[in-house]
């Protein structure tokens, strides 16, 4: 059966009449403003903070779209991916009657928020070995109430890219919403799925600003999708979800392409760095091959790993109770004289 968006989205939002803000029903720039309900008075720091911000985030939405190299209708932004993850949830899932697919091990927010929506998780566990999606294993989990299938790739906490053949398998077999989450996708060896946005009208992807883009502070999060399924996103969303401080100062760091694809260039070179150095320590059993800006390793003693590098003010994930990590550590990638920092550190651990 082809995939219908008509027939998943749910009823209540398909009959939704949106909030309609004063700053929707006019959109010039100019003018004297007595529609919202603001203070008319310029607020005491710099920016017009005393207006509401674009609901719509058209300016900075120009700029993504130039970078993305996609139309403005096919981009959604969210207070950082987390309330994109939520409006996903809240477009397609029938609290208490339909469930979702996740991926483990993987990203927590996929699980919370369907615990929040209360939504029901069917779990289809990556392969043991290498962290690949198991297509049968996820096929089979699909019930007739799945509405969503969450793939992470690169995959959160084990770094790995996942084989774009098993995700076009799942995107040709499944009537619902595939989900791939590229929040690392700007360290990885391999390109974003947003082509394929064309062939597919059931994938939305998500990316953020707040990992590549070093920007995690002002919880800017993307999804692209088809144009109709981003309009319903945008019906869904709290009118002024990215305020305006965000907004500007993310403007004016998206004209910095160049500054920024060399601090991820830089990033990268001190990955592999840490993975070759970590490699060589008597306790670091695996090091996981990566594409983003972490790495899972797989140590003898996480426990007292993790506890002495707390003591050193070194602060790591500590990934070990997790299902197919167990006795991962899970370390970010930081500047060179960090890293330097931490191999002095486990240098220096002495196993009792
Ligand atoms: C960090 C991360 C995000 C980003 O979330 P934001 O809310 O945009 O900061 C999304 N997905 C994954 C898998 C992540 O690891």
């Amino acid at each position: 059966m082809a995939f219908q968006l008509e027939q998943i989205i749910r009823k209540n939002i398909k009959d939704l009449k949106p909030y309609s803000s004063a700053r929707d029903e006019f959109k010039g720039k100019e003018g004297i403003f007595f529609d919202a309900n603001e203070n008319p008075y310029h607020s005491l720091l710099s920016e017009n903070f005393n207006r509401y911000p674009d609901p719509q985030q058209l300016d900075l939405k120009k700029k993504i779209s130039l970078i993305k190299e996609l139309p403005i209708e096919n981009i959604f932004l969210g207070n950082g991916s987390d309330e994109a993850i939520d409006i996903l949830f809240r477009a397609f899932c029938n609290p208490g009657i339909d469930n979702v697919v996740i991926c483990p091990p993987t990203y927590g927010m996929y699980e919370v928020s369907a615990n929040i929506n209360d939504v029901k998780i069917i779990e289809a566990a990556l392969t043991a070995e290498d962290f690949q999606l198991n297509t049968e294993r996820v096929l089979q989990a699909i019930t007739p109430e799945t509405k969503l299938i969450f793939i992470c790739c690169p995959n959160n906490p084990t770094g790995n890219g996942v084989k774009w053949a098993s995700i076009k398998i799942i995107l040709e077999s499944f009537r619902g919403i595939v989900v791939v989450d590229e929040a690392y996708i700007n360290f990885a060896s391999y390109d974003s799925l947003i082509p394929e946005l064309l062939n597919y009208p059931n994938l939305v992807i998500l990316q953020t600003l707040s990992k590549a883009w070093g920007l995690a502070g002002l919880r800017i999060g993307m999804a692209f999708a088809s144009e109709k399924i981003i309009h319903l996103f945008n019906k869904i969303k709290p009118p002024y979800n990215i305020n305006t401080a965000s907004q500007y100062q993310a403007i004016k760091a998206l004209d910095k392409v160049e500054e920024i694809n060399l601090m991820i260039q830089n990033i990268i070179s001190e990955r592999e760095m840490l993975r070759h150095e970590l490699k060589r320590l008597p306790f670091v059993i695996t090091v996981f091959p990566s594409e983003a800006n972490f790495l899972l390793v797989k140590v003898n003693a996480p426990d007292d790993i993790y506890k002495y590098l707390t003591s050193n003010n070194i602060i790591v994930r500590n990934r070990s109770k997790i299902k197919l990590c167990e006795g991962c550590l899970r370390i970010t990638v930081g500047t060179p004289g960090e890293n330097q920092l931490l191999l002095n550190a486990l240098k220096n651990f002495n196993q009792l």
